[in-house]
């Protein structure tokens, strides 16, 4: 656990990283969810779909944070280089 805890508080420092993070998850529980659908499970899939929204949404809000001012960076801006508020060079 103690790993778990000392690498979100690397995250929290490397708001890109986290970002990788968060579209990886994202995008793999939607293509999980379409393809459960497909196959006609689609209970798991909705339910693969809606977690998939959740985890973006939750870590998002917990790390998608400039390490500096601490302000939340724009939602829609995925690829950006310096936090908008206070000018720091992410990473
Ligand atoms: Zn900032």
């Amino acid at each position: 656990m103690k790993r778990i805890a000392d690498y979100i508080s690397y995250l929290r420092r490397h708001p890109k990283q986290a970002n990788k993070w968060r579209l990886l998850i994202f995008i793999a529980l939607e293509i999980a969810g379409v393809c459960m659908v497909v196959l006609d499970a689609e209970l798991p899939g909705f339910i693969a779909m809606i977690a998939g929204l959740v985890i973006y949404t939750a870590l998002t809000l917990a790390l998608w944070r400039c390490p500096r001012c601490g302000s939340s960076l724009p939602w829609r801006d995925v690829f950006i280089e310096y936090c908008p508020h206070c000018g720091e060079r992410l990473d």
